[in-house]
């Protein structure tokens, strides 16, 4: 039997931070670069923190930036190598999704997947956070129930809750939540790294 492999969706299939610099600089007038998106930060709140420290203070253009993001899913484009890692993945392991994206948007996002990444998965589950679910499931409870032997996701949080039910995790990417991530998460910066991860195992 195949094991299973859960995969997260922003900023790890998709250019989720890169959409919504975007579209910051599309309201705003600003012309914030990745490198704007590489400073350290916590993730929950990281665009508004970057939007706050170049000058965008008012909290409801943050709202607008956010809104019309859940609103243009798909104009995110895939993370570089993505589709290419996950064909080869996908070969060899169960390939199941797991997003902390609202449950309202469930339809926007399979279409979306549907359109990069269709045949490479074999279930998607969408938890919700925080924001917009009452007592969210951990990513680390659905790992377990479904039976991952591992977490690929960019959030350090996600990557603890499936650790702390012995799933191996790999911290995703190189963005600016992870400056302060703890050391000893596993950690590969694209999806060439990702590859080399799984070979020979
Ligand atoms: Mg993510």
């Amino acid at each position: 039997m195949r094991k299973v492999l859960a995969v997260d969706i922003d900023d790890v299939l998709a250019g989720s931070t890169d959409a919504i610099r975007k579209i910051a600089n599309n309201k705003t007038g600003h012309n914030l670069t990745l490198e704007h998106y590489k400073v350290s930060g916590p993730y929950w709140g990281y665009y508004e923190h970057v939007m706050i420290s170049n000058g965008i203070k008012s909290k409801a253009t943050h709202q607008e930036v956010i809104d019309e993001w859940t609103q243009t899913h798909h104009i995110s484009e895939p993370i570089t190598g993505a589709i290419d890692a996950l064909k080869v993945l996908s070969d060899r392991y169960k390939i199941i999704l797991i997003t902390a994206r609202d449950p309202k948007i469930r339809e926007d996002t399979e279409e979306w997947l549907q359109k990069h990444f269709s045949g490479m998965y074999d279930d998607l589950h969408v938890i919700g956070n925080f924001k917009v679910v009452d007592k969210p499931k951990t990513k680390g409870e659905i790992c377990k129930q479904i039976g991952a032997s591992w977490l690929i996701d960019d959030n350090p949080e996600h990557c603890m809750t499936a650790m702390a039910h012995g799933i191996d995790t790999i911290l995703f990417g190189e963005y600016g939540w992870h400056f302060d991530a703890p050391e000893h998460l596993e950690r590969c910066r694209n999806w060439q790294e990702v590859l080399e991860y799984f070979d020979g195992r």
